[in-house]
C-alpha cells in the first residue's frame, strides 16, 4: 500500500490549514482530533455509508469477501468451510489465498509468507490437504495477519498508518528473497508465478504432496 494516514491531537487548532496538498480525506471527530489520509498518488478510495445494507447494495463485491482473519480467536471451522467449496478445491493454495473469498486480508506478500510457515507447497490443491494440513493452514494465516498488524503491515513504497510506518516487510521469511537460503534449511528460494503475481517458497521446505 501506500499513502499515510495522520492523526493531530486535540492541542491543535483545528481551524488551522490542512497540511499537506495530497490530503484527500479529513475527519474531524467530536473531541477535537482529526484525522487525515494524504493519498499523492490517488490510489485511495473512500466512501461513507449511512448503513451496513446501504453499503451491500452499492459494493455487492463486499458480500463475496472471505472471513476476517485478523480475528483474536480464528475462525477455523468456517475457514474450512470456504477451503471446501468447489470454487477454492480444484486451485493451488498460491491462487486461492489472494483471491479475498476465503479470507478478506492476505495479498500477495502474507500468501508467500503464510504457505512458507505452513510448509504447504504453493502449487498444492486445496482438496489434497488433510485435515491437520488444514488446520496448521488457519493457524498460519492467524499469524502472519496478526504479526503483520502489528507490525503496521507492509510497505513497498511509503504507506503509513496513524501509528507508524508499515515495517512487516523486514520480517519475510521467503517474500522477495529468491536465490537467498531459506531460514530453516538453508536451500535456495524458489520463485515461480501463479496468476501473474510472484510466489516464493522454500522447494526442500515446502514439498509438493
Ligand atoms: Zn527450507
Amino acid at each position: 500500500m501506500t499513502g499515510v494516514w495522520t492523526i493531530e491531537k486535540p492541542a491543535k487548532d483545528l481551524s488551522s490549514e490542512i497540511p499537506s496538498n495530497y490530503a484527500k480525506v479529513v475527519l474531524d471527530f467530536d473531541g477535537g482530533m482529526r484525522a487525515i489520509f494524504d493519498d499523492m498518488r490517488n490510489f485511495g478510495r473512500f466512501q461513507v455509508f449511512s448503513s451496513e445494507q446501504e453499503l451491500l447494495e452499492q459494493v455487492p463485491s463486499v458480500k463475496t469477501l472471505g472471513i476476517n482473519g485478523l480475528q483474536e480467536h480464528f475462525p477455523q471451522e468456517q475457514f474450512e468451510q470456504l477451503l471446501s467449496l468447489p470454487i477454492n478445491q480444484t486451485k493451488p493454495l498460491g491462487e486461492i489465498l489472494i483471491s479475498s473469498r476465503l479470507v478478506a486480508e492476505i495479498g500477495n506478500v502474507y500468501k508467500s509468507e503464510i504457505l512458507f510457515l505452513a510448509k504447504l507447497d504453493p502449487n498444492t490443491f486445496a482438496n489434497e490437504l488433510s485435515s491437520s494440513e488444514k488446520k496448521c493452514l488457519g493457524q498460519s494465516v492467524s499469524i502472519i495477519l496478526r504479526r503483520a498488524f502489528e507490525q503496521n503491515g507492509v510497505t513497498v513504497a511509503n504507506y503509513q498508518t496513524a501509528v507508524g510506518t508499515a515495517q512487516s516487510q523486514g520480517l519475510h521469511y521467503v517474500y522477495g528473497k529468491e536465490g537467498k537460503p531459506c531460514p530453516t534449511c538453508k536451500s535456495a528460494i524458489e520463485r515461480i508465478v501463479q496468476k501473474q503475481r510472484s510466489t516464493y517458497y522454500c522447494p526442500q521446505c515446502q514439498v509438493l504432496k
